[in-house]
């Protein structure tokens, strides 16, 4: 399988279809998902051509990956859910129900949530 540049999120990053930004450098996005799962739920997304999780991890260099996580930190504390904690979630492939095939982590939290 190689990746779909057409995907949503690659659209969303070439800014041809609009997304409730909450932060942008070089290499990441990161916007509200559009069906929120809880208080606060964003995407994470890097901006490069990256499958799923096992593709970034392959193929990113280290520093952008470093980045990337240094990134989710900071916004969970930015928004506010770093102490009362918070959700990290990375769907990959099929059994995980991945929708959208570009890597992206969801951040959640604002309120308790459920197990599963
Ligand atoms: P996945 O199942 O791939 O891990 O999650 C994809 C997420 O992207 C879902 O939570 C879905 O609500 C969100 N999503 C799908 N299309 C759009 C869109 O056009 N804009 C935004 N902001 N989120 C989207």
């Amino acid at each position: 399988m190689s990746y779909d540049p057409q995907n949503i999120f690659a659209r969303i990053i070439a800014e041809l279809i609009p997304c409730n930004k909450v932060y942008e450098d070089a290499n990441t996005l990161a916007f509200y998902d559009i069906a929120p799962k809880a208080p606060v739920h964003i995407l994470v997304v890097p901006k490069g051509p990256y499958m799923d999780f096992e593709d970034y991890v392959a193929h990113a260099p280290a520093q952008e990956i470093s980045g990337f996580f240094q990134t989710v930190s900071k916004l969970a504390q930015e928004l506010g859910i770093a102490e009362s904690g918070y959700r990290l979630i990375t769907n990959k492939g099929e059994h995980s129900g991945q929708e959208v095939p570009h890597f992206h982590v969801h951040l959640l939290g604002g309120a308790p949530l459920p197990l599963w």
